[in-house]
């Protein structure tokens, strides 16, 4: 039978969900694996006018990680409404164990930041906590102390600092969102299980090799940027990294999307900046992933592509990213072993 064409309905690709089928449909998959491990990490608990409402905060994380490995840090999912993100997850979940293993890497990966707003398709959570005073949000990770003793949850370009701290520190105190308030629990004990480094001052930063997680991954999308078209750029939050070592990765994504090359964007910050001319924007903005540079990642990267981007677009730039930056991991192993 032929259909007529004013019936056909294409299926939607990807689409919010409740965060339990999400997360029960991603632990079938990896439960298949005897090479990794999905871990319920901790519970976020929310009191709504329908009552109270609990949610898994959970990671996968390959086996048998020896202090000589090498690993890959992923996260998805912060941002409710960007649900591309969480549909690599889904999607690839296996791919990406498999490629990284291959490769002789190993994975941490937290594939839901905010189940709750993962569900409602809210940015932030489901009774959009934000934390208490001093809070900065669900991505609040790390603060600034300038030369002056003033405080900042982010730096002005080549900004000097004095030291860098977290906002769970006495001096602040914040009463942080339970999503942050686990990622950062997260992070203490990858610091606490040697995987991070310590907290380091810049020179140390500079001189230390890195810990075992070499490279961190935050997949987003930005639908804050107004009318801006389908298109990718990224965060580099390693200063000491030259953005010329991704033009690989960035030729590629370009193959299917364009790059915001040399364009002001301004999504969620106080002052707009210019992406250089492979589509990156470096700053300090206290988020994970640049406290995954603090704690000596060497590979700091956000994933962005616009929220006028196809879901499938934005899906293959996502593991054009992860795939890129484990080939460049590989690479830098292999020149490790020449004599
Ligand atoms: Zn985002």
């Amino acid at each position: 039978m032929i259909q007529e064409k004013a019936e056909f309905k294409p299926e939607p690709v990807f689409e919010k969900m409740p965060a339990e089928k999400f997360l029960a449909e991603l632990a079938a998959e990896v439960e298949k694996r005897p090479d990794a491990v999905f871990e319920k990490r901790g519970v976020i608990k929310y009191q709504t006018p329908e009552g109270g409402k609990t949610y898994d905060f959970v990671r996968i994380i390959s086996n048998d990680i020896k202090p000589e490995d090498k690993i890959l840090f992923i996260r998805a999912g912060l941002h409710g409404e960007e649900i591309a993100g969480p549909m690599t997850m889904r999607r690839h979940i296996n791919e990406i164990i498999d490629y990284a293993h291959q490769s002789g890497l190993k994975v941490v990966i937290y594939p839901l930041a905010n189940p709750s707003g993962f569900e409602s398709g809210e940015r932030f959570n489901i009774v959009n906590d934000q934390g208490g005073e001093g809070s900065e949000g669900t991505d609040d990770i790390i603060r600034y102390e300038l030369s002056d003793g003033k405080i900042v949850d982010e730096l002005e370009e080549n900004q000097p600092f004095r030291q860098w701290f977290f906002p769970t520190a006495p001096r602040i105190n914040a009463r942080l969102p339970q999503e942050a308030a686990l990622m950062q629990k997260e992070l203490k004990e990858l610091t606490q299980t040697g995987l991070l480094w310590e907290e380091l001052t810049q020179r140390e930063l500079e001189e230390a090799p890195p810990p075992p997680i070499v490279a961190a991954i935050d997949l987003h999308q930005d639908y804050i940027t107004p009318d801006a078209p389908p298109s990718a750029y990224h965060y580099n939050h390693n200063d000491q990294v030259a953005t010329e070592v991704y033009r690989k990765i960035v030729e590629k994504i370009e193959q299917e999307l364009s790059i915001m090359r040399g364009a002001k964007i301004s999504a969620g910050f106080k002052t707009s900046m210019k992406s250089d001319k492979y589509g990156f924007i470096t700053r300090h903005d206290g988020s994970l992933i640049d406290a995954m540079y603090r704690l000596g990642a060497k590979h700091c990267i956000v994933v962005e592509t616009t929220g006028a981007t196809q879901l499938e677009k934005a899906d293959e730039v996502n593991m054009l990213w992860i795939k890129g930056v484990i080939d460049l991991l590989i690479q830098a192993k292999g020149n490790e072993q020449l004599p």
